[in-house]
């Protein structure tokens, strides 16, 4: 790249290039932005405090905070708050925790980047008035029904409203009353006046759109102190002007909106407000994953009707969801870079989610042996009071991050799957002698070969416990083990110190892809068995585990102590993902 050339600075662990930051790149080159005691790059996350983000949200965090990151600026946080019935204070919270989560802050040199749209009331008032005054805007009167059939239609031009040349006395007077609460909610409406063919626009977002509503609701801010409240396309440019945002970065939906943005900011630099340059906006593809829902009355439904035990189910794609089943910052960012910036809408696979977990947790891990589906195996031939220390490393690949160690004794738990009746073709774990065959030898790992020599059954003839011979000389790590060559390898834990544990086995929320598309009612592709809860038996060392530590279960898969449930030694453990993406098949 030419960044040196350009003089811009070449940015810290750069993801891959894509159109965004090119068009930084540019403006920097070029000096687009440079003004006194401002850093050339601002960028914002502005979302609604009306409900929790999810994994949507968390690109536009990473795009709008990576680009301030990497280009030595600063992006702000703010709350597009200017629906006061379906905001509240306990989304604002919510969303705050999750940007830390993520690991972005928006305070920066001493200095906090936390906006409200509401704390811009008063002078999105005042510019209002402004437009009225010089002709950009007038109060109009037509009722809802009126309105809407006046618009007209894509490809059909829309009709004036008999009060769009209404003198802008009349219409101030009349704004001015609609803020003293002189009127009804919807009985008049204040729009913006483009151009004299402004209804012939064939942007429907240019036909004089609405600026400002009456309603007569408490905000979580300014509670009772205002009845009208500004349209969220004619706050957002001007929050992003006054707080001298250089890139205002949104998803292709806007695309559409960017006129009236345009026109808005140059009417009111016009008026004095603002300085150009201007803040410019820019769109990218939003980020749609499959086999789940994000629009925030879908996962509303889903916490209001108990099909999830709440917005932070860890089988929720919010990011409190996600964050209580397992994943961390670091696969969400690798999640983010992954799947790329672009201008072309589409579709990422779950999976792709899954798998930066897996490559995030690997490497960093510890490893821990569970057993999530019991079964009762004894050595027939271990001295009942006996215990023999076994030990193996933390991390198979940083044997500097030491070793655990657990016993081996007479009774151990295995997994049900390691022991068949009947073994089926080429299976070499545990099965008992057959005719003159003997039974099986598989090495317990870390621990003894043994051999399997019978087996009991409950009285309804199920296989309530599994006998075996151990070989003394057979133990790991022993010169003697090298002489016993098995095929079999399997985890277990000693009975008489195993920890007992929950352990929630998650799986996707949904069996369809695209739950919701077309319409469809997504409930009726909720997955039934996106939660088994098992009581499973862990290596006594887990008991030290903390709430969010993970480790990656031998042979099952990442997990992750409960950050709600978990308490030190009694953990509750949820699965984040099996070790292998089973999905894709
Ligand atoms: P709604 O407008 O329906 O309430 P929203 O998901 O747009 O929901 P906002 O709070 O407005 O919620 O979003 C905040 C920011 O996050 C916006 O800039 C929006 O473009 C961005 N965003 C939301 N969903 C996604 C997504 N799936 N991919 C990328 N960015 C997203
Ligand atoms: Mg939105």
């Amino acid at each position: 790249m030419s960044n040196d050339k350009n003089n811009v600075p070449a940015p810290a662990n750069a993801p891959s290039p894509n159109f965004l930051r090119a068009i930084v790149e540019n403006d920097l080159a070029a000096g687009t932005h440079v003004r006194a005691g401002l850093p050339p790059v601002i960028t914002r996350f502005p979302p609604e405090p009306n409900g929790y983000l999810h994994v949507g949200h968390a690109k536009s965090i990473h795009v709008n905070f990576g680009l301030a990151r990497d280009y030595g600026g600063r992006c702000h946080l703010r709350f597009d708050d200017t629906n006061p019935e379906k905001e509240d204070t306990e989304y604002v919270d919510t969303i705050k925790d999750s940007v830390k989560w993520l690991g972005f802050d928006w305070e920066q040199d001493g200095q906090s980047h936390l906006y409200f749209a509401s704390d811009y009331f008063e002078q999105l008032y005042t510019m209002a008035e402004y437009l009225i005054t010089s002709g950009h805007a007038y109060v109009d009167s037509q009722s809802a029904e009126d309105m809407a059939r006046n618009r007209g239609n894509f490809g059909t031009p829309g009709t004036n409203s008999p009060f769009r040349d209404r003198p802008a006395a009349e219409s101030l007077a009349l704004f001015r009353a609609m803020r003293a609460g002189q009127f009804k909610d919807g009985e008049h409406i204040l729009r913006a006046k483009i151009s004299e063919d402004g209804m012939a626009s064939p942007n429907m977002n240019m036909r004089d759109p609405a600026i400002y509503r009456i309603r007569h609701a408490h905000h979580h801010r300014t509670g009772d102190a205002w009845c009208i409240y500004p349209m969220y396309d004619y706050t957002h440019p001007i929050s992003d002007a006054l707080e001298n945002i250089t890139h205002s970065v949104c998803t292709l939906e806007f695309q559409d909106h960017r006129p009236f943005y345009d026109w808005l900011l140059a009417t009111l630099a016009e008026g004095g407000f603002f300085k150009q340059p201007v803040p410019r906006q820019y769109e990218f593809a939003r980020l749609n994953t499959t086999y789940v829902v994000t629009s925030k009355r879908k996962l509303r439904q889903l916490v209001e009707e108990g099909i999830v035990s709440g917005w932070d189910d860890p089988r929720m794609p919010t990011l409190v969801g996600l964050r209580r089943r397992g994943f961390t910052p670091d696969s969400i960012k690798l999640f983010c870079d992954r799947t790329g910036t672009s201008k072309s809408d589409g579709w990422i696979d779950m999976s792709v989610l899954e798998g930066a977990l897996r490559d995030d947790l690997d490497p960093k891990a510890p490893r821990a042996t569970a057993v999530l589906r019991p079964l009762k195996l004894i050595i027939d031939n271990f001295p009942a009071d006996l215990s023999v220390p076994c030990s193996c490393p933390v991390h198979p690949h940083f044997p500097e991050r030491g070793e655990r160690t657990f016993p081996i004794t007479r009774e151990l738990w295995i997994e049900q799957e390691d022991f068949m009746e009947v073994p089926s073709k080429g299976y070499f774990r545990f099965y008992p002698p057959i005719g003159d065959a003997p039974g099986s030898r598989v090495r317990l790992r870390h621990g003894y070969v043994a051999e399997c020599v019978g087996y009991d059954k409950d009285a309804d003839g199920k296989v309530s416990a599994v006998h075996v011979k151990y070989f003394e000389d057979s133990k790991s790590g022993t010169e003697g083990s090298n002489a016993y060559k098995v095929k079999g390898n399997i985890h277990w834990v000693s009975a008489a110190t195993a920890l007992e544990a929950e352990v929630r086995l998650y799986d996707r929320l949904f069996l369809d892809p695209h739950p919701d598309a077309g319409g469809k009612d997504f409930k009726t592709a909720l997955n039934p068995a996106a939660l088994e809860v098992v009581t499973a038996y862990l290596e006594p060392g887990m008991s030290a585990a903390e709430p969010e530590q993970r480790f990656q279960f031998e042979r099952h898969g990442y997990f992750v102590a409960d950050r709600v449930d978990s308490a030190p030694g009694k953990p509750v453990f949820n699965r984040v993902t099996t070790l292998k993406d089973s999905w894709g098949k």
